[in-house]
């Protein structure tokens, strides 16, 4: 099992799993969002265009982001496999994976909009951008940073509406990535709705029992 993708929406916790499969099978993780800031932090043509059309809130063209990930998985810490984070978004981008890469498994993160909404709307970050949960880890001083002592406030992104918004979006195009994979008998679900820790141990055990 050395190519995998993960899914699940906001909220989820995906970045954090993500890491834990990739060090658990033993490969390396290459997520959409974490490619596209280096690029744009490496300043080159390719990274100004794709700064452009992330300002202007649109998504990266299927081609483009195909033939990113492509260049990107050639290089020779990925021969032993790698784990997909934000990769593909739809069909078109999942067949083009297939015509290059034989995926092994495709991880699903499940949870529900409501928990969703209220783990992203309980977010709180300063102008310094350090982040607060004021459930999960709440400040000292309520509506202040423990670190600057600058005020908290909450994201546009992060109002439940806008939450609720992007939520739509991922689970019409995700419906049929799901599918896809389920076809394939690729598909393994786990239940995101539980604790951080919870999961990680699911998954852990998961993997343990199908590396052979
Ligand atoms: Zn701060």
């Amino acid at each position: 099992m050395k190519r995998t993708i993960l899914l699940g929406p906001q909220g989820s916790g995906k970045s954090t799993q993500s890491q834990l499969i990739a060090d658990t099978l033993g490969v390396k993780k290459v997520s959409s969002s974490g490619l596209l800031k280096q690029l744009v932090v490496e300043g080159s043509d390719l990274g100004k265009e794709i700064e452009k059309i992330m300002s202007e809130g649109l998504l990266i063209p299927d081609k483009l982001m195909i033939d990113l990930f492509f260049a990107e998985l050639k290089k020779p810490e990925y021969a032993n496999g790698f784990l997909l984070d934000g990769f593909p978004r739809n069909l078109v981008q999942a067949e083009a994976i297939d015509k290059e890469y034989k995926i092994d498994k495709v991880f699903n993160l499940e949870i529900s909009d409501e928990v969703a909404i209220a783990r992203i709307s309980g977010r709180r970050v300063c102008k310094n951008r350090h982040v607060f949960h004021v459930e999960y880890n709440p400040p000292r001083q309520i509506g202040m940073c423990d670190l600057c002592d600058s005020q908290l406030f909450q994201r546009d992104d992060d109002t439940p509406e806008a939450v609720a918004k992007r939520l739509k979006i991922y689970r019409e195009t995700t419906a049929q990535l799901l599918d896809y994979y389920e076809k394939q008998d690729k598909l393994v679900i786990f239940d995101g709705s539980l604790g951080i820790r919870e999961v990680s141990d699911m998954i852990v055990d998961y993997l343990k029992g199908h590396v052979g």
